[in-house]
């Protein structure tokens, strides 16, 4: 490991997750969400988390965009602690460098595809670039539909197009493919690779799909809020492969989340 060494990463990784835990109260009982979870990525690198459903990828996701307060651990985002910035600050810092992509898309209802993706920009270009992510998406003819009228799938490309919108050095997407049919599927999973490849952007997807995590450098599994183990994918783009690693890791426990 080279210098300014922090806990498996370096300062200027672009995302160190390190012990991370976080509880939640439902009722009287306290669920454990993440329970120690680490995780470095390099610039560039494109990582796919998986793991069982309620195994913590939606929390840590949240966890490495600053949008929850962890009960232990830290996050560092371009060697930034995000738990050591302010509100305020913490947002312009979110909005200039991380894209997220939710599971559950949260789009404004009250707003169009085109002014739902136009509206994390700041600048004057915005709305034409928004455009043309709607057009790269296949969503040309849906630009002035509330979410109320788009299927599920044109959300959720509403959803990474306002993702991208902003340009942002790291993209993290929560089951981004999880709405769409598996030719949509893989265009997004081929426009996601480009941008690690052709423009250095940092990814960190959730998925349960191999034919989905295939497209990623590393698969990260999570189980019980933990690291589980990790593979390459060796850019195998082999979904039969990453499956038979996944069931490994997993010990023979049912594929799914
Ligand atoms: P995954 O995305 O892997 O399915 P989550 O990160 O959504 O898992 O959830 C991990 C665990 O934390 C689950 O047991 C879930 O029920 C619990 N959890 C997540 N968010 C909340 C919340 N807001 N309130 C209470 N429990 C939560
Ligand atoms: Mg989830």
């Amino acid at each position: 490991m080279d210098g300014d060494t922090v806990s498996g990463g370096t300062a200027r990784d672009p995302l160190v997750v390190e012990s991370v835990v976080k509880r939640f109260r439902s009722g009287r009982n306290l669920v454990t969400a993440l329970d120690g979870a680490n995780l470095t990525v390099r610039g560039g690198q494109f990582v796919a988390i998986m793991g069982a459903s309620g195994s913590g990828k939606s929390t840590l996701l949240h966890a490495m965009a600053g949008l929850t307060d962890l009960d232990g651990g830290r996050v560092l985002v371009d060697g930034q602690d995000l738990g050591a910035l302010a509100d305020a600050a913490l947002t312009r810092f979110r909005r200039r460098r991380i894209g997220l992509v939710f599971q559950a898309f949260n789009l404004i209802p009250t707003l169009t595809a085109l002014d739902n993706v136009t509206l994390p920009c700041e600048d004057g270009g915005a709305p034409a670039r928004a455009a043309a992510l709607l057009d790269q998406l296949g969503l040309a003819a849906r630009r002035h539909h509330k979410p109320d009228a788009l299927s599920g799938g044109e959300q959720q490309r509403v959803a990474i197009a306002r993702a991208l919108a902003t340009d942002p050095a790291i993209v993290l997407a929560d089951e981004p493919t999880g709405s769409l049919d598996s030719v949509s599927g893989q265009q997004i999973c081929s426009l996601l690779r480009a941008l690690c490849r052709d423009h250095g952007r940092t990814i960190v997807i959730v998925t349960h799909e191999p034919h989905v995590a295939m497209w990623a450098d590393r698969v990260v599994v999570l189980k019980d809020g933990r690291n589980l183990a990790e593979f390459a994918t060796d850019g195998g783009h082999d979904p039969q492969a990453v499956a038979r690693r996944y069931q490994q890791v997993l010990g023979g426990e049912a594929v799914g989340a």
